[in-house]
């Protein structure tokens, strides 16, 4: 399949500036990254990184839109061969999965950010009753192929769902895009039960990787990612709200054709003739720290 030409990059007329939503313009913010004609900035009070200046919402919502987000096979915005790694994202949900049913093992679930729902068949077949929201239409056709209406347009914030009716939200690689994670965490605690968790694996802008990736760290996904959360400042974010249950180092199933391919920069024609050399190592898979991190909390 030929994917569509990926979005271009955007020019500097029409972006937006903005401050930590959690403590306001007051600290002001220190330059990390240029990105151009993006920047990372870090929060002077809390010290939250996030994308400033950055496209308007409405403009980063296109990209999501067309299959050659989830195609792009490295060039541009993208999720890099999404759909052949749906093996890999089996794994690694069940992986999580198995780490969430400790706490929540039965139940209504919610993924956030569903894409084709992935998620949500490792949880179905779990018994979880799922349902999903995305605000993509080529990720919502692919999850409506099995779960039909129970997967909803928009955001979490625009979706039609009765409060207090779910046990379980999910967000995977989710958190990080939202232009309003504020009113998203206050949105899933309406939505969830006293006592039910929230669960967000989100890139941790304090983990090993990070650190020593700085510029070139792999979550620095610019433009659609515009938040780059640490244990503490989405502790701050979660504030009394929820219970912290844990915050640990998440991880992910990965092909070494993929990784190889990654940290060489391959792209197109070169990409192809390491896919073809790798042959059967390229089906080889490994669990890798991809410096991100999961947090689990309670609604209170
Ligand atoms: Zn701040």
């Amino acid at each position: 399949m030929t994917p569509d030409r990926p979005p271009s990059a955007p020019t500097a007329a029409g972006l937006e500036a903005v401050s930590c939503p959690l403590c306001g313009p007051a600290p002001g913010a220190a330059l990390q990254h240029r990105f151009s004609p993006f920047a990372v900035v870090a929060c002077r009070g809390c010290g939250l990184k996030f994308l400033s200046p950055r496209l308007p919402e409405a403009e980063v919502l296109k990209l999501y839109q067309a299959e050659s987000y989830y195609q792009a096979g490295g060039v541009g915005p993208g999720y890099d061969d999404y759909r052949q790694a749906r093996a890999n994202w089996h794994k690694t949900f069940e992986a999580r999965l198995a780490a969430i049913r400790a706490w929540q093992p039965a139940g209504r679930a919610l993924d956030v950010g569903c894409g084709p729902g992935y998620f949500m068949e490792v949880a179905a077949r779990q018994g979880y009753e799922v349902w999903g929201v995305d605000v993509s239409d080529y990720g919502r056709r692919l999850a409506r192929a099995s779960f039909g209406d129970r997967v909803l347009a928009g955001t979490l914030e625009q979706a039609p769902l009765e409060p207090q009716s779910f046990d379980l939200l999910t967000a995977f690689d989710t958190f990080e895009h939202l232009y309003t994670p504020l009113s998203f965490l206050s949105k899933a605690r309406d939505l969830l039960r006293p006592g039910g968790l929230l669960v967000i694996t989100t890139p941790n802008a304090r983990s090993w990787l990070a650190r020593v990736s700085g510029r070139r760290w792999v979550s620095f996904k610019i433009p659609e990612h515009v938040f780059f959360w640490s244990p503490s400042t989405i502790r701050r974010a979660l504030g009394d709200q929820y219970r912290i249950v844990t915050i640990e180092s998440a991880g992910q199933y990965t092909s070494v054709e993929f990784l190889v391919r990654r940290s060489l920069g391959l792209r197109g024609a070169a990409a192809s003739r390491l896919q073809a050399v790798a042959g059967r190592l390229g089906q080889v898979n490994v669990w890798m720290d991809n410096g991100s991190m999961t947090v689990m909390a309670q609604r209170i």
